[in-house]
């Protein structure tokens, strides 16, 4: 604790004199610089690197292996009295560094104490482990400088670090769509939001970025060519609004990147006219929000300005659709949620669409083969799914319909149960029809509808003693079993 104190005290008057000692191409780490500012510059010197009458350049990108672990301390202290601090403010640092004892503290209790050599994390903040050294492309001038680093090393104890990053794979088995949803929101979201962070990225990588989101949605796989069953923009609206909470790269992009607003007005005038693109579309992000940002302050909704809120101000809005409820109860099965959801889209590949648009030699039903194969008459308007239907209703007590009238008395069923059994049965019986639906192409057999009752009410069953975790009253739980 004392030595948290002082270390804080030391740092607070080492970072008064920050700014003067670590030169301005150190873009990180000091007060009122941002690293986007040498993204810039970089951008601005790699730009002119492939013009034919450009003498050859070098670039090296260096990172630091472990900086902070590696650093000699008798390369810090003569830095430090090199730099010209008071002798005796580089011995209260060095001791700190050099001679403090540390006390692990784990879960309230504090095991041993460990000597301060390498395990010091205060100066973590005065090194940036990764630079940028740009020279003339000609052999002597790459030795020197390899030469300069090498002196670098063996005087500071840093090293360069020369392992690849990893390269992760994501496993070969197919997940369902609910699956493959939530990969996509998280994982490539994380990715190009990462990007985006800083640049305006351009169009032809945003529309990539776009379909292999699009394809791995349908199919699995990064390449897919035929029409997607619903369309993009609708899946990218937040579910309250009808789509699936995928955000619009494109506009997710600009939300992201107009944060920089304030920074941008703070730099003087427009970009000069040679400036990098990058630079220049950052800039085209301030017109985008004028009406967002007036007289040097955000509009109210925009709440100081929040990526989310940005995003929403910037984007398409739906109304909220009846099915939301029932399509994304809490209670509903992922996959269940997202058949329903397709199909309360009408985007199900019904053979009456694939005939329409040639992909199929008939419009007829894939399981009873008499009448055309549309929505409805999936959904429970003909024999097979009626008779599905018709037993669950029998056991449950209550009337499922497609148009969102549950009416009934699910049994006795009360309290929570009542707003979660419907969605819950609902959505079970669209999931497991288009299952047979799929059934005979894929294994050859049709369940009898008695069958798929049954599995579905097991499911339900299942479900419902899952999420009430044994907490159930008598009489729901009879209800459940009989
Ligand atoms: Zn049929």
């Amino acid at each position: 604790m004392i030595y948290k104190v002082i270390s804080k005290l030391l740092y607070n008057r080492l970072s008064v004199t920050l700014p003067d000692i670590v030169h301005e191409n150190q873009g990180v780490f000091i007060k009122g610089r941002s690293i986007l500012e040498n993204i810039l510059i970089c951008q601005d010197i790699v730009k002119l690197y492939n013009r034919a009458a450009v003498s050859p350049r070098c670039l090296f990108k260096i990172g630091l292996q472990k900086a902070y672990d590696t650093v000699e301390w008798d390369f810090v202290e003569n830095l430090l009295l090199g730099l010209k601090f008071r002798t005796i403010f580089c011995q209260q640092v060095m001791a700190c560094i050099k001679t403090t004892s540390f006390t692990l503290s784990l879960n309230g209790s504090n095991f041993g104490y460990f000597n301060g050599q390498r395990e010091l994390k205060l100066f973590h903040l005065m090194f940036a482990d990764d630079l940028l050294l740009f020279c003339n492309g000609n052999a002597l001038s790459v030795m020197l400088l390899l030469r300069a680093l090498s002196t670098f090393s063996k005087a500071s104890g840093l090293s360069m670090n020369c392992s690849k990053s990893e390269d992760t794979r994501l496993g070969e088995k197919k997940l369902s769509y609910a699956g493959r949803l939530t990969l996509i929101n998280s994982v490539l979201n994380s990715l190009y939001s990462y990007w985006s962070n800083i640049f305006i990225l351009p169009k032809s990588i945003i529309r990539r970025i776009e379909a292999i989101c699009r394809n791995y949605l349908w199919d699995g796989s990064a390449e897919y060519h035929r029409v997607p069953l619903v369309g993009w923009d609708t899946i990218t609206l937040p579910k309250i609004e009808g789509g699936l909470g995928i955000k619009k790269a494109e506009v997710w992009n600009v939300a992201i990147v107009a944060k920089l607003v304030d920074w941008i007005y703070s730099k003087a005038g427009s970009p000069p006219i040679d400036a990098a693109w990058t630079w220049k579309s950052i800039c085209k992000v301030k017109e985008l929000m004028k009406d967002a940002y007036t007289d040097g302050k955000w509009q109210p909704n925009l709440k100081g300005y929040t990526v989310r809120s940005g995003y929403d101000w910037l984007r398409l809005h739906q109304n909220k659709p009846w099915w939301y409820n029932t399509v994304w109860n809490s209670w509903n099965v992922p996959k269940h949620a997202f058949i329903t959801w397709l199909i309360m889209h009408i985007g199900m590949n019904t053979r009456e669409k694939l005939y329409r648009f040639g992909c199929c030699s008939t419009d007829a039903c894939c399981i009873c083969e008499n009448a055309t194969e549309i929505q409805p008459h999936l959904f429970f308007e003909y024999d097979y799914s009626k008779a599905v239907v018709a037993l669950i209703q029998y056991w449950c007590g209550a009337f499922i319909s497609m148009s969102g009238a549950m009416a009934g008395g699910y049994g006795n069923v009360g309290g929570k149960l009542k707003q979660q059994v419907p969605a819950i049965i609902l959505t079970a019986c669209i999931y497991n029809i288009c299952a047979q639906r799929n059934s005979p192409r894929i294994n050859g057999i049709l369940m009898v509808p008695s069958l798929v009752a049954q599995k579905i009410i097991e499911g339900v069953r299942q479900i419902i003693k899952f999420k009430c975790n044994a907490k159930m009253s008598r009489r729901d739980e009879v209800w459940l079993d009989k």
